[in-house]
C-alpha cells in the first residue's frame, strides 16, 4: 500500500501548519486535518535505517515518520557523514505531499558512540554511584550536543529503570536500586538532553524508558530463554508499581520528556502476565491520563510483534493500548497494511490514530523540523573536545566507589614501581561496555579515549609502570600492584548467574591475576563492571577495592582518585551481594546481609 498522492509534491506550500508563529496545537490540528489515513499510519511507523538503505524512496512512498539506527547497524562515521546520510532520507520525506519531516533516533545512552571521536560517559550505574544529578544532567547536555551536531534528533535515553535484581542484565542502565535516585536524576537528565529549546542545534528529544517496571522483572520468568533473559515478568502490587517503578516516570514527564518507550517486559497486575505493550491501563490510563504525558509512546524494537503470534491481533492490541509509534515493525509494509485494515474494519478507531499522530507531529514541531528539516553541523567541531572530555572525566572520577582501604593504601602517593594487571586495565571496550559503537559493545570498538592504564601512567609520570594483563611478567621491585578485573561488554540478553561468559563471576584469568599480584605486593583491585560481581572469595590479600563501574572513554577519571587528584566519594547505588544467589537483594529486605550495603563508600584519607 502506497500513500496516495505521494508524488504530487507539497500541497500548496502555505497551510497554517507551516506558520511557525502559530501555537503547536493549532499547527497540529491544521496538518492532521489535511492528512489521509495512509499518511497518518506512515507517521506511526519507525523503520531501522538498514531496511530502507536499498530503497530510500520508501520513506516517501510509505510516508515513514521516523528512522532509527538500532544497535545492530554499527555505522561509524563523522558527524558530517551522519548528517549527509540523514539529510538524504529527509529529502525524501520533504518531497511528500505535505512535506512532513522525519525524526531520526539513536541510542545515545552514554554518549553518541556512533561517532568514534565522541565522548563516552560512565553508564548510568556509575552516575548513580556519584550521587550527583546535576553532573548527570551536564553529561546529558554534552551527549545532546554531540548527537544533534550529527543531524540526529532523538535519543532513546534516559533509562529511568530501577534495578531490583542485579541478575537483570540491564542493571548498568539504571541509576541503582533506589527509586529515589531515578526520581532525582530524571528531571535534570531530561533537561540536559532537551535543553531549554528543542529547536536548538544542541538539543535532542529524550526518551524515558522502559515503561514500566523493566527493572523489577523476576529471574526466570522469561518466556523465551536466550535473548529474552532480561524481558521477563514483574510481579508486584499496585503500591510497589507506584512507589518504585512509576515515580521516576512522573519526574520525567514533569520535566517535559518528549517520548516514553514501552518495556518488553510484562506485569502480573491484572489476571495474568500481560505485556506492557498491550496494557491499556498502564499506557493510556496511567501514563497518558494520570501522569499527564502528552508526548510520544514509542514501542521497543519489534516488541509489538511479541504481543501475539497473530500479527493483526498484536498490532490492534498495542495501538489500542496506546502505543503511538511502532519501532521496527518486522516488515513496515506489513505493519502499515495491517494497521490500515484494522482501521478500515473499525477495530482501531480513527480517534486513536489521530491521538497518536498528533503526539508525533507535536514533537516534530517542537524540534523545529518544519522550519529546519536538515542538519546543522555547526557543533561538530566540539565533538570530543577537551571541554566535553573533562565532563566525562569528572563523571568517571566521581563515580569511583571505595569499598576497602586497609592500611590507608589509597590514595597512591609516592609510589615508584607500579605493577598493573587484569583484563580491564588496557581495554576501551571493557571500560565502555554495551551500547558503545554497537549494540552489545565490543572488545575493540573504534571509540577514542584513554584506557585506565594510560590514565595511571599519566597520573604517575615518575613511576615505573609494568603492565602484564595476565600477571605473567615477574613482579620484581614493584611497590604496589593494581589489578583491574572486568566484565566483557554486553547490552541485553544477559540474565543471570550461569549464563556462561556473563555470569557475574570474576573470570578465571582475572582471579589468577589477583592471586598472583596480591600474594606478592600491596594491592588494589579495581572492578570494571555494570553491576556487582561475586568477588568475596577472591579478596584474600587484597588491601584496597574499588568499584569503577563502566567508566567510559576517560580512563584518566579512574586514576584521579586513585592517585589523590580527587577524593573518593562514590557510594554504592546497589547492594553488593556476597553470592549472586542472594539476589534479589535490596536495602530494607528482612534478612539483608550484603557484602557491602547500599550506600556504602569509604573516603580515602
Ligand atoms: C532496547 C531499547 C533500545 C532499542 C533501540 C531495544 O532492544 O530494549 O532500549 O532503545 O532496542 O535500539
Amino acid at each position: 500500500l502506497v500513500v496516495p498522492g505521494a508524488d504530487d509534491g507539497p500541497a500548496d506550500g502555505n497551510g497554517d501548519y507551516l506558520d511557525a508563529s502559530l501555537p503547536i496545537d493549532e499547527r497540529v490540528e491544521d496538518l492532521l486535518g489535511r492528512m489521509t489515513i495512509e499518511e497518518k499510519v506512515g507517521q506511526m511507523t519507525q523503520v531501522t535505517v538498514g531496511a530502507v538503505e536499498g530503497s530510500p524512496s520508501d520513506v516517501a512512498e510509505y510516508g515513514i515518520g521516523s528512522l532509527l539506527n538500532g544497535g545492530s547497524e554499527a555505522l561509524f562515521a563523522t558527524a558530517e557523514e551522519w548528517a549527509a546520510m540523514i539529510d538524504g532520507y529527509q529529502a525524501e520525506a520533504m518531497e511528500t505531499r505535505l512535506g512532513i519531516p522525519l525524526m531520526y533516533g539513536i541510542d545515545a545512552v552514554h554518549g553518541n558512540t556512533a561517532i568514534p571521536g565522541a565522548v563516552v560517559f560512565p553508564h548510568n550505574i556509575g552516575l548513580g554511584a556519584a550521587h550527583d544529578a546535576d553532573l548527570a544532567g551536564r553529561a546529558a547536555e554534552v551527549t545532546a550536543a554531540e548527537t544533534r551536531a550529527a543531524g540526529i534528533h532523538w535519543t532513546f535515553a534516559p533509562c529511568v529503570c530501577v534495578a531490583r535484581d542485579s541478575r537483570w542484565g540491564r542493571t548498568y542502565e539504571s541509576y541503582g536500586e533506589d527509586p529515589g535516585l531515578a526520581i532525582e536524576y530524571a528531571g535534570p537528565v531530561v533537561a540536559g538532553y532537551q535543553g531549554e529549546d528543542l529547536t536548538a542545534n544542541t538539543s535532542v528529544l529524550a526518551t524515558a524508558k522502559h515503561y514500566v517496571a523493566d527493572g523489577g522483572t523476576a529471574y526466570g520468568t522469561s518466556t523465551t530463554e536466550d535473548y529474552q533473559l532480561d524481558q521477563g515478568v514483574t510481579t508486584m502490587s499496585e503500591e510497589e508499581l507506584r512507589a518504585i517503578h512509576l515515580a521516576p516516570f512522573q519526574a520525567a514527564v514533569d520535566a517535559g520528556v518528549g517520548s516514553v518507550m514501552a518495556s518488553f517486559s510484562s506485569t502480573d497486575l491484572g489476571e495474568g502476565p500481560l505485556k506492557v505493550h498491550a496494557d491499556e491501563y498502564l499506557i493510556t490510563d496511567v501514563l497518558k491520563g494520570e501522569l499527564g504525558f502528552d508526548g510520544i509512546v514509542v514501542s521497543d524494537w519489534q516488541a509489538v510483534d511479541q504481543v501475539s503470534a497473530d500479527y493483526a491481533e498484536a498490532v490492534r492490541a498495542s495501538i489500542n493500548a496506546g502505543i503511538d509509534m511502532v519501532m521496527v515493525p518486522f516488515e513496515y509494509q506489513g505493519f502499515t497494511s495491517t494497521l490500515l485494515s484494522e482501521v478500515a474494519s473499525g477495530e482501531v478507531g480513527e480517534d486513536r490514530i489521530d491521538d497518536a499522530v498528533s503526539r508525533i507531529l507535536g514533537q516534530k514541531f517542537a524540534l523545529g523540523l518544519f522550519e529546519q528539516p536538515y542538519a546543522d553541523t555547526a557543533g561538530a567541531a566540539a565533538i570530543g573536545s577537551d571541554e566535553h572530555r573533562d565532563v566525562a572525566r569528572e563523571a568517571a572520577a566521581a563515580s569511583q566507589t571505595l569499598l576497602r582501604n586497609d592500611g590507608d593504601l589509597l590514595p597512591l602517593t609516592g609510589t615508584e614501581n607500579l605493577y598493573v594487571a587484569g583484563s580491564g586495565a588496557d581495554s576501551i571496550g571493557r571500560q565502555t561496555g554495551g551500547w558503545t559503537a554497537s549494540w552489545q559493545g565490543s572488545l575493540n570498538p573504534p571509540t577514542q579515549g584513554t584506557t585506565i592504564l594510560a590514565g595511571i601512567q599519566e597520573a604517575a609520570p615518575n613511576a615505573a609502570v609494568t603492565f602484564s594483563e595476565d600477571a605473567s611478567e615477574p613482579l620484581a621491585g614493584a611497590d604496589v600492584g593494581i589489578v583491574v578485573v572486568a566484565e566483557d561488554p554486553y547490552a541485553e540478553g544477559v540474565g543471570d548467574a550461569g549464563a556462561g561468559e556473563h555470569d557475574m563471576a570474576v573470570s578465571e584469568d582475572d582471579a589468577a591475576a589477583i592471586h598472583t599480584v596480591c600474594a606478592a605486593v600491596d594491592c588494589v583491585v579495581l572492578v570494571v563492571s555494570g553491576r556487582p560481581i561475586e568477588i568475596e572469595a577472591h579478596l584474600d590479600g587484597v588491601d584496597a577495592l574499588v568499584a569503577a563501574w563502566l567508566p567510559g572513554s576517560e580512563g584518566a577519571g579512574v586514576a584521579d582518585p586513585l592517585f589523590g587528584a580527587t577524593p573518593y566519594d562514590g557510594r554504592l547505588p546497589v547492594s553488593w551481594p556476597r553470592l549472586i544467589a542472594d539476589e534479589p537483594l535490596n536495602v530494607g529486605d528482612a534478612d539483608y546481609d550484603p557484602l557491602f550495603a547500599y550506600g556504602f563508600g569509604l573516603q580515602a584519607a
